[in-house]
């Protein structure tokens, strides 16, 4: 699929833009998505795959980031809209600054909260509570 090969100064690495979609239960090709999108994450930036979930009637789902940057956030969407590619930017915990990236809920101010942090809010209400009640 990529092709990698090299000039005198430069490592170079050729990856598809689009992508077939392929719909296993028809065996057919019925088109083409984009194969890569641009990924913000937190204070980096990167490029990932698409996997194309069409065949589920699903949006595509984003794979690994396989380059990564440290380049500032507008000026990575403007590379992007440049280079045609679209944009995702991953939530990130109010609480703890990581990376979200699977389900998340809103905390209080309805600003993202990570899983982890959401059962540490939980056991220290918990653990209040049950204060309360021994007092
Ligand atoms: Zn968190």
């Amino acid at each position: 699929m990529e092709q990698i090969t090299k000039d005198k100064d430069n490592l170079i690495i050729k990856i598809p833009l689009k992508q077939e979609v392929y719909n296993p239960y028809t065996d057919e090709v019925e088109g083409e998505i984009d194969n890569i999108i641009g990924v913000i994450e937190g204070d980096q930036v990167g490029f990932a795959y698409q996997i194309d979930m069409s065949y589920k009637d699903k949006d595509p789902q984003i794979g690994t980031t396989f380059y990564v940057d440290y380049m500032e956030n507008g000026e990575f969407i403007k590379l992007c809209e440049k280079l045609g590619l679209g944009v995702m930017e991953y939530p990130v915990c109010a609480t703890c600054k990581e990376v979200i990236y699977g389900s998340f809920t809103l905390d209080d101010e309805g600003e993202p909260m990570c899983d982890k942090c959401e059962m540490e809010e939980r056991d220290k209400e918990l653990t209040e509570k049950t204060y309360e009640e021994i007092k």
